[in-house]
């Protein structure tokens, strides 16, 4: 049998395309990426989208369609979704405790659970992992077992998705601190988690942690001076910001390019920001609106 993949983002790995492959190679049958020319030759298409604006135009009438970006409820068939490629990226739980009414993981994934461990993922050889977990603090258990694992194999770790400031203990952080990692990411999607950022995050500078990302969504349920206010009091602790827009309104623009550029949101306010020469003339009216 010959089968053609298609990842629709291709800019991200796509665990669930990986899988098929691996499922598909394991019973000797043909898998490529899918190349439109060779359309009539494939015995099975599947497409997989993570996001629900990436355009589906092109998508062949006959492909098995699954991910996020289609369908939240579609799922591997269980003999699929037990394969397990050595991207050095993955899960190691599935799910949330909380209900944050912009996401989709709760919906698509339910209760918070362990579904394995680095070992289902990493190669054995790369130096790095990048880790999908969408609320791994939530289960300390497993928090301690995966560090516990990087730390043993002398691993540098990417927690991709975040980690629950809420949740991180001194010993989390402790733990945190001990293990090779890029800057971990942490969210401030509300305006009043500002307490518990400003306490989490001096216990973490005063761990060692000085700096990390906070993921800041912008326009839900928030007024732009909100929005600004979250930003301002991440300079003010010395941390990054990456701005996820949830509206699209143009003054959110300038704000995620100043904020997520490190080098600019560290050095200048957004004031500043917009009356570089090179804004001033794009955003003259939000200058009005906002300085
Ligand atoms: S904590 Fe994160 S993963 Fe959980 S529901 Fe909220 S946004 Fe989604």
């Amino acid at each position: 049998m010959r089968v053609g993949l298609i990842n629709m983002e291709p800019q991200y790995i796509n665990i669930a395309i990986e899988k098929l492959r691996l499922f598909h190679q394991c019973s000797g049958d043909s898998v490529e990426d899918y190349m439109p020319e060779s359309r009539d030759c494939y015995d099975k298409i599947y497409c997989s989208s993570i996001f629900s604006f990436t355009d589906k135009t092109q998508v062949p009438t006959d492909a098995v369609c699954g991910g996020t970006g289609f369908d939240i409820t579609s799922r591997l068939p269980p003999e699929v979704e037990e394969m397990k490629p050595k991207l050095n990226i993955g899960f190691t739980t599935r799910g949330c405790i909380r209900n944050c009414g912009f996401c989709v993981v709760p919906k698509k994934e339910g209760a918070i659970r362990a579904v394995g461990d680095i070992y289902d993922f990493w190669d054995g050889v790369s130096k790095k992992i990048i880790i999908l977990d969408n609320n791994l603090t939530a289960l300390p258990e497993q928090f301690y077992k995966i560090c516990g694992q990087i730390r043993k194999e002398n691993l540098k770790v990417d927690y991709n998705q975040g980690l629950d400031i809420r949740l991180i203990t001194k010993e989390m952080t402790r733990e945190l601190a001990s293990i090779k990692h890029e800057e971990y990411h942490f969210a401030f999607d509300y305006p009043g988690l500002e307490p518990v950022i400003r306490e989490k995050t001096a216990t973490l500078i005063g761990n060692g942690i000085k700096r990390s990302t906070f993921y800041v969504l912008v326009g839900y349920n928030t007024t732009i001076q909100e929005d600004l206010h979250r930003l301002r009091v991440l300079r003010e602790l010395k941390q990054n910001a990456y701005v996820m827009r949830y509206k699209r309104e143009r003054v959110y623009i300038p704000i995620a390019r100043w904020a997520n550029n490190h080098s600019w949101f560290q050095a200048i306010s957004f004031e500043d920001f917009l009356k570089r020469p090179e804004n001033e003339k794009a955003y003259r009216d939000l200058i009005e609106l906002y300085i």
